[in-house]
């Protein structure tokens, strides 16, 4: 083992009964913890979890956190339930320490790590760097954030598999000793600070990702990202630095030459492909390119696997996804842009007009620093959800606007509007919770409705 932290033997309570709580809590049973399970939601909204640890004889309670959490040598903490509760500041009174299920599981996790972060292209560059793993027939799970929980892989996992793991702001701040022999930083621009307070502070936990990195270990970064670079030019950072830029080469790093992605590296340099051969289209898919496969290549993965990967992908459902071609309108599915900076990126993806579906639950963020690419893009803007009046406060003076009730009114509207060649694009640049369950749920709906469509007559 790696650096288990506490003793098999000692007690452990676990706050959040969702899915890497359970993980979580069976992992350490099996190791011999004492277990303890406590789930605020009460007992009758979470059946399964319920049955499942009364199966495993885990202790557990439900509707609640109560005192009894703190009878424990350490904590784990759903990355959902903020630090702020009375009774995890009570345990910080106490000295007792608190994880997230991401830095337990990887105590136990036998082979390398490879962890990605970053606002926006995590799940892409993460599903992107396992296709490259996959293709090269190298043993790798892709766990994280963008599924299954570390803690779910550990127990079936050997020496030799690589763990491709993407790891959330909220997880890294639950971490302590979790040090990944490569770690991926792709951007760091607005986002969550209701949680996170400042930008500064929310870079900084981003920065953990490389915290307990040695001089043998690898830190792969966006070299243009202002709150990035920077910062990892400090001497704290003692992992090796291999940048990342999407428009020259670089040495050491990632880079673009003559139109064509190029590693280079103490070992020599790499020729890739062509950026117009890359399976994904829009600058931010380049960077998420470099950055997957100088990832890739930094963890011995052969140049052929990585080319391959780099060319044939099919992406991600709801990041860009094309859904239909109807009347010669192309209709994209991007409902995972839950904030600007991804809305931005999936505008600046099209070279056609493009007809926009946004709005949503409103972050709050000053969406006047968008407005110029929305003027230059955008032929209508629909707009829906909690933030449509603000938004159309802030771009009616460029673009014409038009407030809808929900998606279904929202659809029609851009079907009405569009005319061959153009795009409808949902890229909705807000959180989906004033109306939806989650991103999936609204971009699954999206998709219905554009199935029902019929051509005009
Ligand atoms: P995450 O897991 O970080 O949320 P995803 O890969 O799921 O990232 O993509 C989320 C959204 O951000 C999508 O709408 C996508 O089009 C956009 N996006 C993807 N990669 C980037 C990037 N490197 N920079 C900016 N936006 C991006």
């Amino acid at each position: 083992m790696k650096h288990v932290k506490t003793q098999p033997g000692a007690a452990v309570s676990v706050l959040g009964a969702a899915r890497s709580g359970l993980a979580v809590a069976r992992l350490l049973e099996r190791k011999g913890y004492r277990v303890f399970v406590s789930e605020a939601a009460p007992q009758t909204q979470k059946r399964a979890a319920w049955q499942q640890l009364r199966e495993l004889r885990i202790e557990a309670e439900f509707g609640a956190h109560t005192a009894r959490v703190l009878q424990a040598d350490f904590l784990v903490v759903s990355p959902g339930i903020s630090p702020e509760l009375p009774l995890l500041k009570e345990a910080r009174r106490r000295g007792l320490p608190a994880y997230g299920e991401l830095e337990v599981a990887s105590w136990f996790c036998p082979g390398p790590l490879i962890a990605v972060t970053g606002t926006n292209g995590k799940s892409t560059t993460t599903a992107w760097l396992g296709e490259m793993f996959q293709q090269a027939g190298r043993k790798h799970v892709v766990a994280g954030n963008i599924g299954r929980p570390l803690a779910d892989c550990v127990l079936a996992i050997d020496v030799e598999t690589t763990a491709v793991l993407e790891v959330s702001s909220y997880q890294l701040q639950l971490t302590d000793t979790f040090r990944p022999g490569i770690a991926v930083l792709l951007n760091v621009t607005p986002d969550h600070l209701e949680r996170h307070g400042t930008l500064q502070h929310y870079a900084q936990t981003k920065l953990k990702l490389c915290r307990n990195q040695s001089p043998d270990d690898f830190v792969v970064f966006n070299a243009v990202d202002p709150l990035l670079a920077g910062r990892l030019a400090t001497p704290e950072v003692r992992a090796r630095r291999v940048p990342f830029h999407s428009e020259r080469p670089l040495s050491p790093g990632c880079g673009v030459q003559k139109g064509r992605l190029v590693f280079r590296h103490e070992s020599g340099t790499v020729e890739l492909v062509e950026v117009s051969r890359l399976a994904l289209p829009g600058r931010h898919n380049l960077e998420n390119a470099l950055a997957a496969a100088a990832a890739a290549l930094l963890a011995g993965l052969p140049e052929s696997a990585v080319r391959q990967a780099l060319t044939h992908f099919s992406g991600l459902e709801h990041r860009l996804e094309f859904v239909r071609e109807l009347d010669g309108v192309r209709y994209v599915n991007d409902s995972k842009a839950t904030n600007l900076d991804a809305l931005l990126a999936a505008l600046n993806s099209f070279q056609q007009p493009v007809v926009l579906i946004a709005g949503g639950q409103d972050k709050g963020d000053d969406v006047r620093r968008i407005a110029h690419t929305v003027a230059a893009r955008v032929k209508q803007l629909v707009l829906f959800g909690e933030s449509a009046p603000r938004f159309e406060a802030d771009f009616s003076n460029v673009v014409p606007c038009r407030i809808v009730r929900d998606l279904a009114e929202a659809v029609h509207a851009a079907h009405a509007s569009a005319r061959a060649g153009d795009v409808v694009l949902l890229s909705p640049g807000c959180a989906s919770f004033d109306q939806f369950r989650d991103f999936e749920a609204r971009g699954r709906r999206f998709k219905q409705l554009v199935h029902q469509l019929r051509s005009k007559p």
